[in-house]
């Protein structure tokens, strides 16, 4: 199992009790609000927030906020999933596995078709 994931389980259990599936859901998409939020904020006034060149036009504290919103997101996500006996690592490298054999059939980009 992932190190990390070890430590949010032993964090996890030590300090918090879980109202249960939905309000670890909620909290996960509350954290996934707050990224969305603060890259809102920032392309109200950097209209690059919306193309590839974006990610140059962060500037530092923007970077610091992601970056603290990203780890909330991560530790919830992993919260659920030890909740729920889910290795984490693993399942990501299964999923990955499944994308990759998307790719090789030429699934992404053909959506429409
Ligand atoms: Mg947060």
């Amino acid at each position: 199992m992932w190190k990390t994931q070890e430590r949010i389980a032993a964090f996890d259990s030590d300090r918090f009790q879980t109202l249960g599936p939905g309000f670890l859901a909620l909290s996960l998409m509350g954290e996934a609000g707050e990224v969305a939020d603060v890259v809102k904020k920032l392309w109200r006034t950097e209209p690059r927030m919306g193309t590839r060149d974006g990610f140059e036009a962060l500037p530092p504290d923007v970077r610091v906020a992601l970056a603290e919103e990203l780890a909330d997101v991560v530790i919830l996500a992993v919260v659920l999933a030890n909740h729920i006996g889910i290795n984490i690592e693993e399942e990501a490298e299964r999923k990955l596995s499944v994308i990759e054999e998307r790719l090789a059939d030429g699934y992404y980009g053909n959506e429409s078709k």
